[in-house]
């Protein structure tokens, strides 16, 4: 049986991620993707103190405010590339089930979703 890892996000949702990472451009957009409904559907960004940081990496765990409904993460990269470094991997791993990395143009279609091992997921949006 093939496995078909998919995640649920809100198109308002994405929206936002798109419209702050471009607002921040050319630093990274950093911040917490949480849900508020039993069907995991990612529907809130969780803004963090490390939000205008300039590198993802340099997130401060113990600063973040974990409580259930946060699920994962988000952050930008600068460029045309929206896959994990070996520091964004190592960072998923300890931060929750789904991560997001979106790239330029900075749109719904430049977000990759990727588990917390860091391979890819795919995105079904939800209005
Ligand atoms: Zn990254």
């Amino acid at each position: 049986m093939k496995e078909n890892k998919k995640i649920l996000a809100k198109r308002k949702t994405l929206e936002s991620i798109a419209e702050a990472a471009k607002n921040v451009f050319p630093n990274e957009f950093i911040a917490l993707l949480g849900s508020k409904n039993k069907n995991s559907i990612i529907d809130e960004l969780v803004v963090t103190p490390a939000t205008f940081g300039d590198s993802f990496s340099s997130v401060y765990l113990d600063l973040l405010p974990f409580d259930k409904s946060i699920v994962g993460s988000v952050h930008s990269h600068p460029s045309d590339n929206n896959w994990p470094s070996s520091a964004d991997k190592r960072f998923f791993k300890k931060t929750g089930k789904i991560h997001l990395i979106i790239c330029l143009p900075f749109n719904i279609s430049s977000i990759r979703a990727f588990d917390a091992e860091g391979k890819e997921v795919e995105i079904e949006v939800v209005e």
